[in-house]
């Protein structure tokens, strides 16, 4: 039998680092809350190697003596918890485990010194053995310098991901801390290159405008609501501004960044209507409440919170934020009315095809099944605007009936009578009425376009630009597009990267021709983001082709002449499973002549 025993500090600390010190970023993030913490008005990050090999934090914070350096680096020592009230706890560190955890892991060199006193003082821990300590020069303050992370742990290094993917989290780790608190002025340096530089003492919209996305501001609503002891600000993105990930979704809790399902989820429940499945709202959300409300002490990384109320929490948010977008700004995207739709008989639903599996085909020889056995009950919920485009005034136009050719064969999708709110075809068919959403039609049919185009060894026809374009995006974003290269070339689309934070895009595919470059490869890029350590090549491409087709298509809220529109409703006959779009809604409904006879009583 083994005997029990107490384990040596130095173990408890690594086991303890297991769960604070996952990455890098995970690291950094516990040393810019100390400085925060620490009260300090500038905070200055710099990392090397996507903060592998190095990661430095200065802070003009309160600064510690040596005595409590020595204390800061032992296990439970935390100036942060003064009454030992833990349900109060207003700063973001009070564990007090993150230096200890951090020292037993990489080589640590704390230097501090605080405002005053004539000079400061240095500590370095190596993996948990103190190695130097002395006197040392620097400004009030304190300078803390994590190296040579997992050197002795070569399990734990194995699981660290290339310095790419490690910046991109510590990237995100910096902006959200610096994004909840815009009194504090950030720098953060990765190499030799300045990420960014933010001005102390910004307004909330400005820095999260700064960090995010300058188009956020005229594309957002600003909130701010209020119920019982809870508040909830920030900036809300219109339906309409969307992206492929929800990476852009920046949520705080009493000023601390958190991904918590429960937020996330209450997120999408207020976007549900306005939005496709596989688009994300970008935001900024800041939740006040009283301390006591919710528990941040979940979990060691403390990015989950507790609500004593999450129900109450829930409903506050989805109500706050529809109503900001509704209410608060005329150009936000609204839901149709759905029950209208009980009666409509669409083209019946096949279970929710994966991507690679729509194509194969549809038999328009048969056809769509009679009577009301696709009937819209369920799909009726889920019918709203594809892309969240904002709706145009109604405003039906009948056009001049196309002469009907006697011998015109009978067209299942029948012939066009005019379009409604610029964004539906009505037509007229043998056995109804039908109505077909043109963007989600045509969409569908680029996209079988494309897939022609590029496919077996075929390389898809490109259109070259006249003016190459130059399409700004984050550095991470250009990494990614960069690495597929080769298989945007098969597509037709012809980029190469145009420095640290730029695509050059010199032709697109001909079957997009008139796509905006830059939408494009944003979208593209948050695809790869989503997707792309996980897929194989050939999904990738499915996927990368559904993006580009939403680009090449007709919008929704764009005129039509009838010739337009017959045109789209022949090339629908001719596309395989064009009754369904890229995202497995219907693209058009019928309403039967037996039924319209119905609602008029005639029956
Ligand atoms: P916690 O933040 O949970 O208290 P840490 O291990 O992160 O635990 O830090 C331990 C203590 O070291 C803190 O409570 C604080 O007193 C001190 N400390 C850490 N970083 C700084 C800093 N940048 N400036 C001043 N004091 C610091
Ligand atoms: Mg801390």
């Amino acid at each position: 039998m083994p005997q029990i025993r107490r384990l040596p500090e130095t173990l408890i600390n690594r086991i303890a680092a297991g769960e604070v010190v996952e990455r890098p970023a995970s690291a950094l993030k516990e040393l810019v809350e100390n400085s925060i913490d620490a009260g300090a008005g500038q905070i200055a990050v710099s990392i090397l190697e996507g903060g592998l090999s190095r990661i430095e934090v200065t802070d003009d914070g309160c600064g510690m003596d040596p005595a409590e350096m020595a204390l800061a680096l032992e296990r439970h020592a935390t100036s942060k918890l003064p009454d030992d009230a833990i349900e109060q706890v207003a700063t973001l560190g009070f564990r007090g485990e993150a230096l200890p955890s951090i020292a037993s892991v990489a080589k640590l060199t704390i230097e501090s010194r605080v405002r005053g006193a004539d000079e400061g003082w240095r500590r370095v821990v190596d993996h948990g053995v103190v190695s130097e300590e002395g006197p040392a020069a620097l400004p009030p303050g304190t300078r803390v310098r994590m190296e040579h992370l997992f050197a002795r742990i070569p399990a734990r290094r194995k699981f660290l991901r290339t310095a790419r993917s490690e910046y991109a989290a510590c990237l995100d780790v910096v902006r959200r801390l610096a994004m909840a608190r815009p009194d504090i002025g950030f720098t953060f340096t990765h190499g030799e290159r300045r990420i960014f530089q933010l001005q102390a003492g910004q307004e909330v919209t400005e820095r999260v405008a700064q960090i995010v996305a300058r188009e956020l501001a005229d594309n957002g609503v600003p909130l701010d609501v209020e119920r019982g002891e809870m508040r909830l600000t920030g900036i809300a993105g219109l339906p309409t501004y969307n992206r492929g990930i929800a990476d852009h979704q920046y949520l705080f809790v009493n000023g601390r960044p958190v991904k918590d399902r429960l937020l996330t989820g209450a997120v999408r429940g207020a976007y549900a209507d306005m939005l496709a499945r596989d688009r994300h709202a970008v935001l900024a959300l800041f939740l006040d409440l009283p301390p006591e409300d919710v528990d941040v002490n979940v979990h060691p990384a403390k990015t989950e919170v507790r609500f004593r109320d999450s129900a109450g929490v829930r409903g506050f948010i989805v109500s706050g934020l529809r109503q900001a977008l509704s209410t608060g700004d005329r150009r936000s995207a609204q839901a149709p009315h759905a029950g209208a739709m009980g009666r409509w008989q669409v083209e019946p639903q096949e279970p929710a095809p994966a991507l690679g599996s729509i194509f194969s085909g549809r038999d328009w020889s048969s056809p769509p099944a009679a009577g009301l056995s696709g009937r819209l009950g369920e799909a009726a919920t889920s019918w709203r605007h594809d892309t969240g485009e904002v709706l145009a005034p109604h405003q039906g136009r009948a056009e001049v009936a196309q002469e009907v050719d006697a011998e015109a064969p009978d067209f299942p999708l029948g012939i066009a009578r005019g379009q409604v709110a610029n964004t539906y075809i009505v037509s007229e068919a043998a056995d109804g009425l039908v109505i077909v959403d043109q963007h989600a039609a045509h969409e569908r049919i680029v996209l079988e376009r494309l897939r022609a185009a590029g496919a077996g060894d075929k390389v898809a026809a490109s259109q070259a630009l006249l003016i190459p374009d130059v399409v700004e995006l984050e550095e991470t974003d250009c990494d990614r597009l960069e690495e597929q290269i080769e298989g945007f070339a098969r597509l037709g689309l012809q980029i190469e990267r145009f420095g640290p934070n730029a695509m050059l895009v010199r032709a697109l595919p001909g079957t997009l021709r008139n796509a905006d470059p830059s939408k494009l490869l944003q979208d593209l890029a948050d695809d790869l983001a989503k997707h792309g350590d996980s897929l194989l090549l050939g999904e990738k491409i499915e996927h990368v082709l559904a993006t580009m087709a939403c680009h090449g298509s007709v919008r929704a809220g764009r005129a039509l002449n009838v010739q337009e529109m017959n045109a789209l409703l022949r090339e629908m006959e001719a596309t395989p499973r064009s009754g369904q779009c890229n995202h497995g809604r219907p693209t058009w409904v019928k309403l039967s002549m037996d039924d319209v006879e119905k609602l008029f009583g005639r029956h």
